[in-house]
């Protein structure tokens, strides 16, 4: 794991002055971290019977489109507003300014599915539960919720009280 933390860069005060940011492009762009990570995220739910794996825009995408294939399962894409061109459900979710507001295609899963929701970073969050929430309005279920890299001062856990969450790096 101090491998894999090795390759990601802190970027102090981005997007914006007091944010550390956690950029994983010096992750992806190692091929030996890319695929390690990927096999971190994908390892606990190789017995899990996952019909989907639904990824989160944007990174969540890298890292969900992968674990899908490595689990041999369909993935679907969570996206910004007005992205997607087929009907869709939509969740929004408070920010520190305002809301924000995330869709996904009405059609993209059926009741009864069993769904793994992946996303690079669970900060505050807000982004997860609106996932989590627009997989229930289509009657799937929520086996679980995985995430690269967790940053506990924020608590994010506590959007998420009854899901089955899975970290690999802590900070
Ligand atoms: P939140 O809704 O607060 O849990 O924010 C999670 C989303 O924002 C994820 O999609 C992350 O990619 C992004 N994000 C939030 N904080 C950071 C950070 N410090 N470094 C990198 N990405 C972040």
């Amino acid at each position: 794991m101090d491998a894999l933390k090795q390759l990601i860069r802190d970027v102090p005060d981005f997007p914006k002055p007091g944010i550390l940011f956690k950029d994983i492009t010096t992750l992806l762009r190692d091929a030996g971290g890319l695929r390690s990570a990927i096999d971190c995220l994908a390892e606990p739910y190789r017995e899990a019977r996952l019909d989907k794996v639904v990824g989160i825009e944007s990174r969540g995408f890298i890292f969900g489109a992968a674990v899908a294939d490595r689990l041999g399962v369909g993935f679907v894409p969570v996206r910004k507003p007005g992205k997607l061109p087929a009907a869709t459900h939509s969740a929004s979710y408070a920010l520190e300014y305002g809301t924000d507001t995330l869709e996904m295609h009405r059609d993209a899963l059926g009741p009864g599915q069993r769904v793994l929701v992946v996303d690079d970073l669970l900060a505050t969050g807000g982004t997860a539960r609106a996932a989590v929430n627009l997989v229930r309005e289509c009657g799937a279920e929520v086996a679980g919720v995985a995430f690269l890299i967790e940053l506990e001062a924020l608590n994010g856990r506590a959007q998420l009280p009854d899901e089955q969450l899975f970290t690999v790096l802590r900070y």
